[in-house]
């Protein structure tokens, strides 16, 4: 656009000397705008602790998923947590509450974490995108993909031991898999040097209670990591 009109001055005789006065007052005006998109505490990726990250985030309109939310679900739990449990996005209930897996999956999970020795409050828990997509709908790419310096500040931030992905869409955006989850659920993977272990959404263990049996192994397999890790 701005080549454009940079063309179309000169086709009128304009000198380069004021195109590229032009041009620096358009840069400038650019900036500004960046400026003043961003939110007045500063840029969340340069927070240094995650109240602070959460506070510049909360009035993020870097995606369309802003139009439709109640509120930004940054995360919860243990800011030092040993592990970070990443899910999709927050449905009705956490766009409600503020708070991600606080509905009926995030119930499931509550139950699950007691079962190797962990509370939620030991944890941190959070999603690939902060805000509630349409109807439930999965994250699409550019939505994950404004999200994601989020999330990898996040972890950078809490600094776990391992990072559990809770179903397809968290391992998709995370680790570019769009294989089936049964391939690779309960196998230890690795993220930027740390221990990732994949595995089923709690969401898809209400709706196929068979696959508990699985999800409880991979379980098992959390809880032999951390106790080998100390
Ligand atoms: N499902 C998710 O993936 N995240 C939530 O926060 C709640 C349900």
């Amino acid at each position: 656009m701005q080549r454009d009109l940079l063309a179309y001055l000169r086709d009128f005789g304009w000198r380069d000397v004021e195109i590229a006065a032009l041009a620096r007052d358009a840069d400038a005006h650019a900036a500004a705008t960046v400026a003043a998109t961003e939110p007045p505490g500063g840029d969340p990726i340069a927070a240094e602790n995650l109240v602070e990250m959460a506070q510049r985030l909360s009035d993020c309109r870097r995606c369309r998923l802003c139009q439709g939310r109640t509120q930004v679900v940054f995360g919860v739990g243990n800011p030092k947590a040993r592990v970070l449990f990443v899910g999709e996005g927050p449905g009705a209930d956490e766009d409600r509450l503020g708070e991600p897996f606080v509905g009926r999956a995030g119930q499931l999970l509550n139950i699950m974490l007691p079962s190797i020795g962990l509370r939620r409050e030991d944890v941190y828990i959070a999603n690939i995108v902060k805000c509630r997509p349409p109807g439930n709908r999965d994250p699409q790419p550019d939505e994950a993909a404004a999200c994601m310096p989020f999330l990898k500040r996040q972890i950078e931030l809490i600094d776990p031991t391992v990072i559990v992905l809770l179903g397809r869409i968290a391992a998709r955006f995370l680790l570019g898999t769009t294989a089936p989850i049964s391939s690779y659920r309960g196998r230890w993977t690795s993220w930027h040097g740390r221990d990732v272990l994949p595995t089923f959404h709690p969401a898809y263990l209400l709706r196929n209670p068979a696959a508990k049996r699985e999800s409880w192994a991979d379980l098992k397999q959390l809880r032999a990591r951390l106790n080998e890790s100390g």
